[in-house]
């Protein structure tokens, strides 16, 4: 086991356990502050650039002053220096408000092994059940005061959700709109193939998070021979789709074998699209 590590801006490395940041550090009384989260493949994080692109527009829509990109990518090659390549990581990058009543935000990057269920699931797929998120599908993204989509250190909801998969029972959970469409699960995107063509669910109109892994994978779905589209589901459309999977940043591509109780059609294409993405399989 590579032990984890914590790396703050204009600090480099520091020794775990000491103190990164205020108690009243606005991160951690309200929730306010943004993440990203990147798998470390080959001693490098995958796919950097979009994830640093997302958390600038979300800092915009949350007017969360970011240092450069520059700076960030300093702090996570900071973290990242000398990991051994042929270990996956999990590399979180942490921005947080700072202190009430004004202060430094805390701004510090978090690597640490690929948890064992993390490869399990991307290796024997995962038992979802729907729940409703109580509100319309087009409704987030018409609230003006709403930011929407957006990687908010707020995680009460997705914590709720994987609490309440745990009680009954199942390894994760879909979120439904009132109106019966297929949104998010609660950290991650929902892919699935239909007549030949790799499908999610439009971020712009639903107000989820527009997922990086979901968005190279609908780019690359050529390479494997399959099309690719943004369009809204129900449950029972998934349950007639020819293969569907959650998609994340750390566990990469799970297959869902069953929803709701209902076993899922195994898909052939579970391999290739793991090939194509690249996470480790072992
Ligand atoms: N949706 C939610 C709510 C998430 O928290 C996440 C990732 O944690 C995703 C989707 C997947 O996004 P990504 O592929 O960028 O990790």
């Amino acid at each position: 086991m590579v032990p984890s590590r914590i790396a703050v801006l204009g600090r480099g490395v520091v020794p775990r356990g000491e103190p990164v940041l205020r108690g009243d550090d606005l991160g951690v009384l309200r929730g306010d502050g943004l993440f990203e989260t990147m798998h470390l493949r080959d001693g490098r994080p995958w796919l950097r650039e979009a994830h640093l692109a997302r958390l600038r527009a979300g800092a915009a829509a949350v007017e969360l002053p970011l240092p450069p990109d520059d700076a960030l990518v300093e702090l996570l090659d900071a973290v990242t220096d000398g990991w051994p390549a042929e270990v996956e990581g999990a590399l979180r990058l942490v921005c947080t408000r700072g202190p009430e009543g004004g202060g430094l935000p805390a701004i510090y990057a978090t690597l640490g092994e690929v948890a064992p269920g993390s490869k399990r699931a991307r290796r024997d797929g995962v038992t979802v059940s729907t729940r409703s998120l109580g509100v319309p599908a087009a409704t987030r993204p018409e609230l003006d005061w709403l930011p929407a989509g957006i990687k908010s250190t707020s995680y009460g909801a997705s914590t709720a959700a994987r609490r309440w998969a745990a009680r009954n029972g199942v390894d994760d959970v879909l979120w439904v709109s009132s109106d019966g469409y297929v949104l998010e699960g609660p950290t991650a995107n929902v892919v699935w193939l239909d007549g030949g063509r790799l499908c999610t669910v439009p971020a712009a109109t639903t107000g989820i998070l527009p997922g990086t892994t979901a968005a190279w994978l609908l780019e690359h779905a050529t390479d494997v021979g399959l099309g690719a589209a943004e369009r809204m589901v129900t449950p029972d459309g998934l349950l007639a789709a020819d293969g569907v999977w959650f998609t994340s940043s750390v566990r990469g591509l799970a297959e869902i074998r069953t929803l709701d109780g209902t076993d899922l059609k195994r898909s052939p294409h579970t391999r290739e699209l793991q090939e194509l993405l690249g996470f480790p399989l072992r």
